[in-house]
Protein backbone atom coordinates (compact mmCIF):
# COMPACT_ATOMS: atom_id res chain seq x y z
CA UNK A 1 0.00 0.00 0.00
CA UNK A 2 1.52 3.57 -0.72
CA UNK A 3 2.03 6.09 1.68
CA UNK A 4 1.40 3.37 4.84
CA UNK A 5 1.68 4.70 7.82
CA UNK A 6 2.78 1.99 10.23
CA UNK A 7 3.11 2.40 13.56
CA UNK A 8 2.90 -1.74 14.78
CA UNK A 9 6.36 -2.62 14.97
CA UNK A 10 6.07 -4.54 17.69
CA UNK A 11 3.33 -7.20 15.61
CA UNK A 12 6.40 -7.46 12.85
CA UNK A 13 8.79 -5.62 11.41
CA UNK A 14 9.30 -4.67 7.55
CA UNK A 15 12.31 -6.86 6.01
CA UNK A 16 15.39 -4.81 6.18
CA UNK A 17 17.39 -4.18 2.56
CA UNK A 18 19.87 -5.87 4.29
CA UNK A 19 18.43 -8.94 5.55
CA UNK A 20 16.75 -9.14 2.11
CA UNK A 21 19.76 -9.00 0.14
CA UNK A 22 21.14 -11.84 2.25
CA UNK A 23 18.17 -13.94 1.80
CA UNK A 24 18.19 -13.71 -1.82
CA UNK A 25 21.93 -14.40 -1.56
CA UNK A 26 21.85 -17.36 0.46
CA UNK A 27 18.71 -18.42 -1.80
CA UNK A 28 20.90 -18.42 -4.94
CA UNK A 29 23.46 -21.05 -2.56
CA UNK A 30 20.62 -24.24 -2.17
CA UNK A 31 22.91 -26.47 -0.80
CA UNK A 32 21.61 -28.75 2.13
CA UNK A 33 23.93 -27.72 5.23
CA UNK A 34 24.41 -31.26 6.07
CA UNK A 35 25.49 -33.02 2.55
CA UNK A 36 29.24 -33.93 2.22
CA UNK A 37 30.15 -32.44 -0.87
CA UNK A 38 31.48 -28.85 -1.36
CA UNK A 39 29.18 -26.75 -2.51
CA UNK A 40 26.93 -27.97 0.71
CA UNK A 41 29.82 -27.08 2.90
CA UNK A 42 29.53 -23.44 2.38
CA UNK A 43 26.22 -23.76 2.99
CA UNK A 44 27.36 -25.39 6.59
CA UNK A 45 29.72 -22.59 6.55
CA UNK A 46 27.65 -19.44 5.87
CA UNK A 47 25.29 -21.39 9.04
CA UNK A 48 28.16 -21.27 11.22
CA UNK A 49 29.10 -17.77 10.42
CA UNK A 50 25.44 -16.38 11.24
CA UNK A 51 25.38 -18.27 14.12
CA UNK A 52 28.37 -16.57 15.44
CA UNK A 53 26.92 -13.22 14.51
CA UNK A 54 23.99 -13.99 16.40
CA UNK A 55 25.28 -15.20 19.13
CA UNK A 56 27.45 -12.18 19.99
CA UNK A 57 24.58 -10.16 19.68
CA UNK A 58 23.23 -12.11 22.46
CA UNK A 59 26.39 -11.54 24.02
CA UNK A 60 26.57 -15.70 24.33
CA UNK A 61 29.08 -18.49 22.61
CA UNK A 62 27.65 -19.85 19.40
CA UNK A 63 27.34 -23.49 20.90
CA UNK A 64 24.72 -21.91 23.26
CA UNK A 65 22.51 -20.79 20.07
CA UNK A 66 19.99 -22.65 18.07
CA UNK A 67 17.84 -21.79 15.31
CA UNK A 68 14.36 -22.05 14.98
CA UNK A 69 11.48 -21.30 13.26
CA UNK A 70 9.87 -19.02 15.08
CA UNK A 71 9.55 -17.10 18.26
CA UNK A 72 6.13 -19.64 19.61
CA UNK A 73 8.91 -22.83 18.51
CA UNK A 74 11.41 -21.44 21.25
CA UNK A 75 9.05 -20.52 23.37
CA UNK A 76 7.29 -24.08 23.34
CA UNK A 77 10.89 -25.72 23.25
CA UNK A 78 12.18 -24.04 26.43
CA UNK A 79 9.30 -24.88 28.64
CA UNK A 80 8.00 -28.38 27.35
CA UNK A 81 11.49 -29.41 27.79
CA UNK A 82 12.43 -27.10 30.58
CA UNK A 83 9.66 -28.67 33.09
CA UNK A 84 10.52 -32.27 31.77
CA UNK A 85 14.07 -32.04 32.40
CA UNK A 86 13.38 -30.63 35.96
CA UNK A 87 10.32 -33.45 36.35
CA UNK A 88 11.92 -35.15 39.03
CA UNK A 89 12.26 -31.92 41.32
CA UNK A 90 8.35 -31.30 41.29
CA UNK A 91 5.87 -30.09 38.74
CA UNK A 92 4.72 -26.37 39.94
CA UNK A 93 5.68 -23.76 36.96
CA UNK A 94 5.60 -19.93 37.75
CA UNK A 95 4.64 -17.49 35.28
CA UNK A 96 2.89 -13.69 34.94
CA UNK A 97 -0.19 -13.09 33.42
CA UNK A 98 1.65 -11.06 31.11
CA UNK A 99 3.03 -13.39 29.02
CA UNK A 100 2.32 -13.92 25.47
CA UNK A 101 0.07 -16.69 24.40
CA UNK A 102 3.14 -18.35 22.74
CA UNK A 103 4.03 -19.06 26.75
CA UNK A 104 0.33 -18.93 28.29
CA UNK A 105 -1.16 -21.42 26.13
CA UNK A 106 1.99 -23.72 26.72
CA UNK A 107 1.37 -23.44 30.22
CA UNK A 108 -2.13 -24.05 29.77
CA UNK A 109 -1.61 -27.30 27.94
CA UNK A 110 1.10 -28.35 30.76
CA UNK A 111 -1.75 -27.90 33.55
CA UNK A 112 -4.06 -30.20 31.58
CA UNK A 113 -1.05 -32.52 31.89
CA UNK A 114 -1.40 -32.09 35.71
CA UNK A 115 1.30 -29.40 36.07
CA UNK A 116 0.14 -26.51 38.27
CA UNK A 117 0.78 -23.48 37.72
CA UNK A 118 1.01 -19.90 39.48
CA UNK A 119 0.60 -16.99 37.23
CA UNK A 120 1.57 -13.60 38.92
CA UNK A 121 -0.70 -10.65 38.84
CA UNK A 122 0.79 -7.36 37.52
CA UNK A 123 0.00 -4.00 39.39
CA UNK A 124 -2.30 -1.47 37.74
CA UNK A 125 1.06 0.02 36.02
CA UNK A 126 1.74 -3.86 34.47
CA UNK A 127 4.44 -4.37 37.03
CA UNK A 128 5.92 -7.75 38.48
CA UNK A 129 8.05 -7.42 41.70
CA UNK A 130 10.89 -9.46 42.82
CA UNK A 131 9.06 -10.21 45.87
CA UNK A 132 5.97 -11.30 44.24
CA UNK A 133 7.99 -13.71 42.28
CA UNK A 134 9.93 -14.66 45.54
CA UNK A 135 6.94 -15.58 47.36
CA UNK A 136 5.85 -17.93 44.96
CA UNK A 137 8.28 -20.47 44.53
CA UNK A 138 8.07 -23.42 45.92
CA UNK A 139 10.19 -26.72 46.85
CA UNK A 140 9.02 -28.38 44.00
CA UNK A 141 9.34 -25.27 41.44
CA UNK A 142 10.84 -27.15 38.34
CA UNK A 143 10.65 -23.80 36.16
CA UNK A 144 9.94 -20.01 36.10
CA UNK A 145 9.02 -17.82 32.61
CA UNK A 146 9.08 -14.24 32.65
CA UNK A 147 9.09 -12.02 29.89
CA UNK A 148 11.39 -9.45 29.23
CA UNK A 149 9.41 -6.82 27.18
CA UNK A 150 5.37 -6.99 27.34
CA UNK A 151 4.51 -6.80 23.75
CA UNK A 152 1.66 -4.65 24.65
CA UNK A 153 2.88 -1.87 27.18
CA UNK A 154 6.36 -2.13 26.63
CA UNK A 155 6.73 -2.15 30.28
CA UNK A 156 10.57 -4.23 30.62
CA UNK A 157 10.20 -6.50 33.83
CA UNK A 158 13.13 -6.93 36.24
CA UNK A 159 14.08 -10.36 34.74
CA UNK A 160 18.16 -10.18 35.91
CA UNK A 161 16.68 -9.41 39.47
CA UNK A 162 14.46 -12.43 39.48
CA UNK A 163 16.93 -14.77 38.17
CA UNK A 164 19.05 -14.20 41.07
CA UNK A 165 16.12 -14.19 43.16
CA UNK A 166 15.36 -17.43 41.85
CA UNK A 167 18.97 -19.02 41.76
CA UNK A 168 19.28 -17.65 46.06
CA UNK A 169 16.05 -20.10 46.27
CA UNK A 170 17.22 -22.88 44.51
CA UNK A 171 19.31 -22.89 41.76
CA UNK A 172 18.23 -26.35 40.20
CA UNK A 173 14.89 -24.13 38.73
CA UNK A 174 15.21 -23.46 35.20
CA UNK A 175 14.70 -19.65 34.47
CA UNK A 176 12.93 -18.83 30.66
CA UNK A 177 12.83 -16.07 29.72
CA UNK A 178 10.53 -14.75 26.47
CA UNK A 179 12.99 -12.09 25.05
CA UNK A 180 10.77 -11.82 21.85
CA UNK A 181 10.02 -7.98 22.17
CA UNK A 182 13.19 -7.08 23.49
CA UNK A 183 16.36 -8.42 21.02
CA UNK A 184 17.85 -5.49 20.77
CA UNK A 185 15.39 -3.56 22.01
CA UNK A 186 17.44 -3.16 25.35
CA UNK A 187 20.63 -1.87 26.15
CA UNK A 188 22.66 -5.04 27.68
CA UNK A 189 22.82 -8.56 25.85
CA UNK A 190 20.18 -10.70 26.57
CA UNK A 191 23.17 -13.30 27.69
CA UNK A 192 23.85 -10.70 30.80
CA UNK A 193 20.15 -11.67 32.03
CA UNK A 194 21.49 -15.14 33.63
CA UNK A 195 18.57 -16.75 32.25
CA UNK A 196 18.80 -20.05 31.74
CA UNK A 197 16.61 -20.02 28.28
CA UNK A 198 15.72 -17.00 25.70
CA UNK A 199 13.60 -17.29 22.80
CA UNK A 200 13.61 -14.44 20.15
CA UNK A 201 12.58 -14.18 17.22
CA UNK A 202 13.64 -12.56 13.58
CA UNK A 203 10.93 -10.70 12.17
CA UNK A 204 10.56 -8.07 15.04
CA UNK A 205 14.01 -6.92 14.21
CA UNK A 206 13.62 -6.70 10.34
CA UNK A 207 14.53 -10.25 9.03
CA UNK A 208 11.80 -12.59 7.69
CA UNK A 209 9.16 -14.36 9.64
CA UNK A 210 10.10 -17.68 10.34
CA UNK A 211 13.00 -17.50 12.20
CA UNK A 212 13.88 -17.70 15.63
CA UNK A 213 16.95 -18.60 18.26
CA UNK A 214 16.80 -20.15 21.24
CA UNK A 215 19.35 -19.51 23.53
CA UNK A 216 20.41 -22.84 25.78
CA UNK A 217 22.97 -21.70 28.78
CA UNK A 218 25.93 -23.92 28.36
CA UNK A 219 25.49 -26.83 30.86
CA UNK A 220 21.63 -27.26 30.81
CA UNK A 221 20.91 -30.32 29.06
CA UNK A 222 17.64 -29.24 27.35
CA UNK A 223 16.30 -32.39 24.84
CA UNK A 224 15.02 -31.09 21.42
CA UNK A 225 11.09 -30.95 20.75
CA UNK A 226 11.32 -31.84 17.26
CA UNK A 227 13.06 -34.88 16.66
CA UNK A 228 14.82 -36.20 13.19
CA UNK A 229 17.87 -35.70 11.40
CA UNK A 230 19.74 -34.14 13.83
CA UNK A 231 20.48 -30.55 12.81
CA UNK A 232 21.88 -28.22 15.40
CA UNK A 233 23.79 -30.27 17.26
CA UNK A 234 21.04 -32.61 17.68
CA UNK A 235 18.63 -30.48 19.45
CA UNK A 236 16.72 -28.89 16.74
CA UNK A 237 16.27 -31.56 13.81
CA UNK A 238 14.66 -30.28 10.81
CA UNK A 239 16.77 -28.88 7.17
CA UNK A 240 18.41 -25.43 8.35
CA UNK A 241 16.56 -22.51 6.85
CA UNK A 242 19.66 -21.07 5.18
CA UNK A 243 17.77 -18.20 3.66
CA UNK A 244 16.23 -17.16 6.95
CA UNK A 245 18.80 -17.87 9.03
CA UNK A 246 21.39 -15.37 6.07
CA UNK A 247 18.78 -12.84 6.88
CA UNK A 248 18.69 -12.96 10.50
CA UNK A 249 22.30 -12.70 10.88
CA UNK A 250 22.04 -9.72 8.40
CA UNK A 251 19.32 -7.88 10.21
CA UNK A 252 21.12 -8.12 13.80
CA UNK A 253 24.42 -7.12 11.87
CA UNK A 254 22.14 -4.02 10.39
CA UNK A 255 20.50 -3.24 14.09
CA UNK A 256 23.95 -3.61 15.73
CA UNK A 257 25.83 -1.58 13.87
CA UNK A 258 23.52 1.30 13.87
CA UNK A 259 24.35 2.31 17.38
CA UNK A 260 21.90 5.37 18.04
CA UNK A 261 18.73 2.90 16.99
CA UNK A 262 17.26 3.14 20.55
CA UNK A 263 17.49 6.72 21.51
CA UNK A 264 15.95 7.36 18.00
CA UNK A 265 13.29 5.01 18.52
CA UNK A 266 12.44 6.79 22.35
CA UNK A 267 12.71 9.91 20.65
CA UNK A 268 10.03 9.52 18.29
CA UNK A 269 8.02 8.13 20.60
CA UNK A 270 7.86 10.93 23.19
CA UNK A 271 7.44 12.90 20.21
CA UNK A 272 3.84 10.72 19.29
CA UNK A 273 3.02 10.98 22.46
CA UNK A 274 3.10 14.50 22.96
CA UNK A 275 1.05 14.97 19.41
CA UNK A 276 -1.68 12.79 20.70
CA UNK A 277 -2.39 14.08 24.08
CA UNK A 278 -2.49 17.69 22.42
CA UNK A 279 -4.67 16.71 18.94
CA UNK A 280 -6.68 14.31 20.83
CA UNK A 281 -7.18 15.41 24.81
CA UNK A 282 -10.01 12.83 25.67
CA UNK A 283 -6.82 10.51 25.05
CA UNK A 284 -5.29 8.49 28.27
CA UNK A 285 -1.77 7.09 28.23
CA UNK A 286 -1.65 3.46 29.95
CA UNK A 287 1.55 3.07 29.99
CA UNK A 288 4.63 5.23 28.03
CA UNK A 289 6.70 2.08 27.39
CA UNK A 290 10.09 1.55 29.53
CA UNK A 291 10.93 0.08 26.43
CA UNK A 292 11.90 2.46 23.48
CA UNK A 293 9.41 1.16 20.80
CA UNK A 294 6.04 0.40 22.36
CA UNK A 295 3.52 2.09 24.25
CA UNK A 296 -0.38 1.72 25.34
CA UNK A 297 -2.71 4.44 25.24
CA UNK A 298 -6.59 4.49 25.26
CA UNK A 299 -9.88 6.37 24.18
CA UNK A 300 -12.20 5.87 26.60
CA UNK A 301 -15.19 4.55 26.03
CA UNK A 302 -14.34 3.92 22.52
CA UNK A 303 -13.64 0.52 20.24
CA UNK A 304 -10.34 -0.04 19.90
CA UNK A 305 -11.28 -1.97 17.11
CA UNK A 306 -13.42 -0.17 15.27
CA UNK A 307 -10.16 2.81 16.00
CA UNK A 308 -7.94 0.37 14.45
CA UNK A 309 -10.36 -0.60 11.22
CA UNK A 310 -10.67 3.38 10.46
CA UNK A 311 -7.44 4.49 11.27
CA UNK A 312 -6.85 1.36 9.20
CA UNK A 313 -9.09 2.65 5.84
CA UNK A 314 -6.83 5.74 5.80
CA UNK A 315 -3.65 4.02 5.90
CA UNK A 316 -2.49 4.09 9.38
CA UNK A 317 -1.77 0.79 10.94
CA UNK A 318 -1.85 0.29 14.76
CA UNK A 319 -3.08 -2.27 17.00
CA UNK A 320 -5.61 -2.95 19.60
CA UNK A 321 -3.34 -5.17 21.73
CA UNK A 322 -1.93 -8.09 20.84
CA UNK A 323 -1.96 -9.00 16.60
CA UNK A 324 -2.34 -12.46 18.18
CA UNK A 325 -5.59 -11.58 19.76
CA UNK A 326 -7.95 -11.42 16.48
CA UNK A 327 -10.65 -9.17 18.48
CA UNK A 328 -10.20 -10.70 21.60
CA UNK A 329 -9.80 -7.83 24.50
CA UNK A 330 -6.46 -8.17 25.86
CA UNK A 331 -5.10 -10.43 28.48
CA UNK A 332 -2.78 -8.12 29.53
CA UNK A 333 -4.80 -4.42 30.37
CA UNK A 334 -7.45 -6.63 31.66
CA UNK A 335 -4.83 -8.61 34.32
CA UNK A 336 -3.77 -4.85 35.22
CA UNK A 337 -7.98 -3.95 36.35
CA UNK A 338 -8.13 -1.30 33.89
CA UNK A 339 -11.68 -0.13 33.83
CA UNK A 340 -14.31 -1.43 31.16
CA UNK A 341 -14.17 1.95 29.33
CA UNK A 342 -10.11 1.82 28.61
CA UNK A 343 -10.13 -1.51 28.07
CA UNK A 344 -12.61 -1.18 25.21
CA UNK A 345 -10.71 2.19 24.23
CA UNK A 346 -6.69 0.27 24.46
CA UNK A 347 -4.73 0.87 21.77
CA UNK A 348 -0.99 -0.20 21.34
CA UNK A 349 1.32 1.92 19.34
CA UNK A 350 4.90 0.72 18.50
CA UNK A 351 8.19 2.10 16.43
CA UNK A 352 11.06 1.64 14.77
CA UNK A 353 14.05 4.07 14.83
CA UNK A 354 13.31 5.04 11.66
CA UNK A 355 9.65 6.78 12.19
CA UNK A 356 9.45 10.06 11.62
CA UNK A 357 7.42 13.43 12.81
CA UNK A 358 5.61 13.21 9.68
CA UNK A 359 3.86 9.81 10.50
CA UNK A 360 3.70 10.89 13.79
CA UNK A 361 1.76 13.93 12.78
CA UNK A 362 -0.60 12.06 10.02
CA UNK A 363 -1.22 9.33 13.38
CA UNK A 364 -2.31 12.30 15.72
CA UNK A 365 -4.68 14.19 12.55
CA UNK A 366 -6.15 10.32 11.67
CA UNK A 367 -6.41 9.62 15.93
CA UNK A 368 -8.61 13.09 16.40
CA UNK A 369 -10.83 12.60 12.98
CA UNK A 370 -12.05 8.90 14.38
CA UNK A 371 -11.91 10.41 18.13
CA UNK A 372 -14.53 13.41 16.39
CA UNK A 373 -16.62 11.08 14.19
CA UNK A 374 -17.05 7.82 16.11
CA UNK A 375 -19.73 6.48 18.59
CA UNK A 376 -18.26 6.75 22.18
CA UNK A 377 -20.11 5.11 25.24
CA UNK A 378 -19.74 8.05 27.09
CA UNK A 379 -21.05 10.99 27.07
N1 LIG B 1 6.51 -13.58 22.55
C1 LIG B 1 6.21 -12.28 22.43
C2 LIG B 1 6.40 -11.37 23.59
C3 LIG B 1 5.74 -11.78 21.21
O1 LIG B 1 5.43 -10.47 21.10
C4 LIG B 1 5.56 -12.68 20.13
C5 LIG B 1 5.00 -12.19 18.84
O2 LIG B 1 4.31 -11.21 18.77
C6 LIG B 1 5.90 -14.03 20.31
C7 LIG B 1 6.37 -14.44 21.53
C8 LIG B 1 5.77 -15.01 19.19
O3 LIG B 1 6.80 -14.85 18.25
P1 LIG B 1 6.62 -15.43 16.76
O4 LIG B 1 5.65 -14.54 16.07
O5 LIG B 1 7.98 -15.37 16.17
O6 LIG B 1 6.14 -16.83 16.91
Amino acid sequence: MDNLIYFDYAATTPVRPEAAEALTAALGQFGNPSSRYGYARQAAQRVKEDRETVAQAFGCSSAELFFTSCGTESDNWAIRRGVELNHRKGTHIVTTNLEHAAVLETCRDLERQGYEVTYLKPDRAGRITVEQLATALRPDTALVSMMLVNNETGVVLPVADCVKAVKAFDPAILFHCDAVQGFLKTPEPLAKLGADLIAVSGHKIGAPKGIGALYVKKGVRLRPLLTGGGQEEGLRSGTEATAQIAAFAAAVRACAADSSRLERTAAIKEYTLSRLKEAVPKLEVIDPGDAPHICAVTLPGYKSEVIVRVLGDRGVCVSSGSACHRGKPSHVFAAMGLPKPWLDGALRLSFSPDSTREEADALADALRDAADSLFTTLS
